[in-house]
């Protein structure tokens, strides 16, 4: 396995693998980068077919974090974390505990939170070990589920992207495919159907595509036509490295954007998006609401004031900052992907 010179290691300030023979956990967790302070970001509990992808995840995710940060005006740094193994099937209380450990081994350079596979639940049982954790609940001196603010961020972020590229006010009446219908992707759709949006739903669990189609109308379609389907906008709202050479020309779409981290398998794949006339709204800007809801927590633990006002303000200036992005790629002739990494870069790059 390849490690320093890995295709995503990047300069990866810290990386550390940890296992615990007695409840089974076998984790990494990745510290990008803390020049604006310490690494905050999610917790991944996947099913990885091995090592080598598992290595691969936290490394696109973590430094996806630095950027994310950076562009939502926190002072924290990138960092992420997986743990290997089916959540349904072998996650325990215990094993969660046993990860606080480790995020506690790493005194305060790394703070945790729920990601694809884990939540809020999972971060209090952390709590018992771990005092770097955020997502806990509400009355353990937590804020509780971050997954309703990203999805209201993405739902304010689509409206900026609509207006550049359909040079539409409102979202009423467009048609909006969405990819995964967990944490995130459920809300998202609620936002949307009472907006007035048209749904086309996917996921590869049953239950969550019936409760959409039940409670919001949405058209159920098979997981693997949901690059097929026209329609305004692509939301991804599952797993990352979607978007490829493949999938990307089967789309009948104007807009990408939706939830999901790192949708674009690789760089050159936001170039190829721009040239299929298609507007990506970057990632970890339109999904920054999360992080924002968790650093107001982690901020409020360490002494200002909580409150959820300041949240929906913070997470209100999403679209400006899309718009920024969407002005910088024009002028610079660049694809959005790439004016979102320059921007960010110029932020928490001027601290080394
Ligand atoms: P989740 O685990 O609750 O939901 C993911 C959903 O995707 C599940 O319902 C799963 O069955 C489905 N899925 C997996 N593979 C699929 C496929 N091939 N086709 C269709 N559906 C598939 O996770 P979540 O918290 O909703 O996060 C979704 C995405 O958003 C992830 O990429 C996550 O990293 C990102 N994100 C989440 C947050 C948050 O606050 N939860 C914040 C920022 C980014």
């Amino acid at each position: 396995m390849q490690f320093f010179n890995h295709l995503e290691f990047d300069n990866h300030e810290h990386v550390s693998f940890f296992t615990c023979s007695q409840t089974g956990l076998k984790a990494i967790i990745a510290i990008h980068n803390t020049n604006l302070g310490p690494a905050l970001g999610g917790c991944r509990m996947w099913d990885y077919k091995d090592d080598e992808q598992a290595l691969h995840d936290v490394l696109r995710l973590s430094k996806g974090m630095t950027y994310k940060a950076a562009l939502a005006d926190i002072p924290m740094g990138g960092g992420k974390s997986v743990i290997i193994g089916d959540p349904k099937r072998e996650k325990t209380p215990n094993m969660m505990e046993s990860m606080g450990k480790a995020v506690q081994k790493l005194a305060g350079n790394y703070i945790i939170a729920e990601d694809v596979g884990t939540c809020v639940e999972d971060m209090n049982e952390l709590s018992k070990a771990t005092n770097y954790v955020t997502g806990v609940y509400k009355n353990n001196k937590g804020s509780g589920d971050p997954s309703p603010t990203t999805a209201y961020g993405v739902f304010l972020g689509l409206k900026p992207t609509v207006k550049h590229r359909l040079k539409k006010e409102s979202l009423q009446g467009l048609t909006v495919s969405v990819q995964g219908l967990g944490h995130v992707g459920y809300y998202l759709c609620k936002y949307l159907h009472e907006e007035g949006v048209k749904l086309y739903v996917c996921d590869i669990d049953d239950e969550r595509v019936d409760a959409v189609v039940h409670e919001f109308g949405a058209v159920a379609l098979p997981f693997y036509e949901i690059y097929d389907v026209k329609a305004d906008i692509f939301a991804p709202c599952a797993l990352g490295g979607i978007l490829n050479d493949e999938t990307i020309k089967r789309l009948k779409v104007s807009i990408v954007a939706g939830a999901a981290n790192n949708p674009l398998e690789a760089p050159h794949h936001g170039t190829m998006l721009s040239n299929h006339d298609i507007l990506y709204a970057p990632d970890y800007v339109i999904n920054s609401g999360g992080l924002i809801r968790v650093y107001h927590e982690y901020a409020a633990n360490q002494g200002t004031l909580f409150s959820e006002k300041n949240i929906l303000d913070h997470v209100k200036k999403i679209p400006l900052k899309l718009e920024k992005i969407f002005a910088y790629a024009d002028q610079h002739g660049i694809s959005t992907a790439t004016a979102a990494d320059a921007l960010a870069e110029k932020i928490f790059k001027k601290r080394e």
